[in-house]
C-alpha cells in the first residue's frame, strides 16, 4: 500500500540504537522510489516538493498512529486530508474488460504532486475501507517499520519474527541474565 511504503522511508538502525536515516533526503534513493511506485523517471522535486511529502509522511504517521489506537479521525484530520488528496491528477474510466465492466483509474499526470495526492489518497481508501486495527508499529522500539498484521487474532508483534522478532527475545533474555531471573522463563 503506497501510504505504508511512505511511512517506510524512515530508516532505523534497527539492529542498533534506533538512529534514524530518513530515506526521503536521499536523493537517489527518491527517485527509484517514484519508479518503484509506478511513476516512471520524474524529475527531481523542488525543495517545496520534498517539504510536503515529509509533512505529509509526518501527519499520515500520527493518523495511522489514531487509527491503530482506536480514536478513528477527527474532523479536523479529514479535512486536511481531503486537501491533500486535492492534488491528483487522475480520472476514473469505465471499461470492458471480456463481457465485464470495470472501473479503471488512471493517472493523467505524473509528477511530485500527483505522487504526493496518491499517498494521501491511498490512505484515505484504507480508512474508508480497510481494518484499521490491522496497522502495526513493529514492537522493537528500534524499528517502528509499520506494517499490516494479517494474522486473525492481530498477534503479530514484529515487522520480522525471524529480524526484530530474534532481537527482541536475545535482548530479553540478556536482561534476564542481568537481573538474576532464569532466563529460560518467558
Ligand atoms: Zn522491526
Amino acid at each position: 500500500m503506497l501510504w505504508i511504503e511512505l511511512l517506510n522511508s524512515e530508516w532505523r538502525d534497527w539492529k542498533g540504537d534506533g538512529h534514524l536515516t530518513d530515506k526521503l533526503m536521499d536523493l537517489e534513493w527518491r527517485q527509484k522510489f517514484a519508479a518503484q511506485l509506478g511513476w516512471g523517471e520524474l524529475p527531481y522535486p523542488s525543495e517545496d516538493q520534498v517539504e510536503k511529502l515529509v509533512h505529509l509522511r509526518s501527519e499520515l504517521h500520527n493518523w495511522a498512529r489514531h487509527l491503530q489506537q482506536n480514536s478513528g479521525l477527527t474532523l479536523d484530520a479529514i479535512e486536511r486530508l481531503n486537501g491533500w488528496m486535492a492534488a491528483g491528477g487522475y480520472r476514473k474510466r469505465l471499461m470492458k474488460r471480456e463481457e465485464r465492466l470495470v472501473l479503471t483509474e488512471e493517472t493523467l499526470l505524473k509528477n511530485w504532486d500527483t505522487l504526493t495526492a496518491a499517498f494521501a489518497d491511498s490512505f484515505a481508501q484504507f480508512t474508508a475501507e480497510g481494518e484499521p486495527s490491522r496497522i502495526k508499529f513493529c514492537d522493537n522500539p528500534n524499528c517502528l517499520w509499520v506494517f499490516l498484521d494479517e494474522t486473525r487474532n492481530r498477534t503479530k508483534r514484529y515487522c520480522d519474527d525471524k529480524l526484530c522478532g530474534n532481537l527482541m527475545k536475545v535482548r530479553r533474555f540478556r536482561a534476564k541474565i542481568k537481573t538474576g531471573a532464569k532466563p529460560d522463563e518467558q
